[in-house]
């Protein structure tokens, strides 16, 4: 059977570690509409250009730009047994959008799909972003005051320099948080209503979480 995650959460909520982990655990991969984002904007496409300034000031990139992205992702070969999708959909129009995806990637499959909706309260939250740094070569996530690595500034993993997201600031931290309560919190009844959010108590330690991830999925 086809395996669908949809991990949704505010911004910093943990879902970009756990997911990270339960792919390479699982081998299904993990959909990051950020990562593949700031990918284009790396590469300096017209995509990347535009996505830039909505990024910059916290806002969504526009639907038809992450649709795109996301529906060509998805129809790769390594997605074709499942994936884990982190950071779409985010708003009613992109959950939608992905149902008319979903028509196409999942036509004649049998699909288990699941939402899983990380709970936690939001004034953890900012201080995780501004300290969070991330390793650009193999996407490992470190907190530089709660869980740093152990050499400063280098990857446990794989010894590159970590480096800090552009829009991982105070200012675009909160505009974030208002964006995702306008667009995105809205998904949860959604979801709900269908009979496919499951909650996750997103608070503890990441062994903890990761834990209850595997219970539930
Ligand atoms: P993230 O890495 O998930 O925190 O996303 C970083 C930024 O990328 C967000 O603040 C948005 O500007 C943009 N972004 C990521 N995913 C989406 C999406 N599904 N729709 C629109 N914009 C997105």
């Amino acid at each position: 059977m086809k395996k669908e995650l949809l991990f949704m959460g505010p911004p910093a909520s943990g879902k970009g570690t756990q997911t990270h982990r339960l792919s390479k655990e699982t081998g299904y991969p993990h959909v990051d509409t950020g990562s593949l984002l700031r990918s284009a904007i790396k590469k300096g496409t017209e995509t990347g250009l535009v996505a830039k300034s909505f990024i910059d000031k916290g806002q969504l990139v526009p639907i038809d730009i992450v649709a795109k992205i996301i529906k060509e992702r998805l129809m790769e070969q390594d997605c074709q047994n499942g994936f884990i999708l982190d950071g779409f959909p985010r708003s009613l129009e992109q959950a939608l959008a992905l149902d008319e995806i979903k028509k196409e990637i999942d036509a004649g499959k049998e699909v288990d799909f699941k939402v899983i909706n990380f709970e936690i309260p939001e004034d953890a939250l900012l201080e995780r972003i501004v300290n969070r740094v991330s390793c650009p070569v193999c996407g490992e996530i470190y907190n530089k005051k709660f869980t740093p690595p152990k050499k400063d500034g280098i990857c446990d993993k794989c010894a590159s320099v970590l480096t800090q997201r552009k829009d991982d600031t105070e200012e675009v931290a909160k505009s974030r948080f208002a964006t995702y309560h306008k667009e995105t919190e809205p998904l949860i009844n959604f979801y709900s209503t269908r009979g496919q959010l499951i909650n996750l108590d997103a608070q503890g330690t990441s062994e903890e979480i990761y834990k209850r991830i595997k219970e539930l999925i």
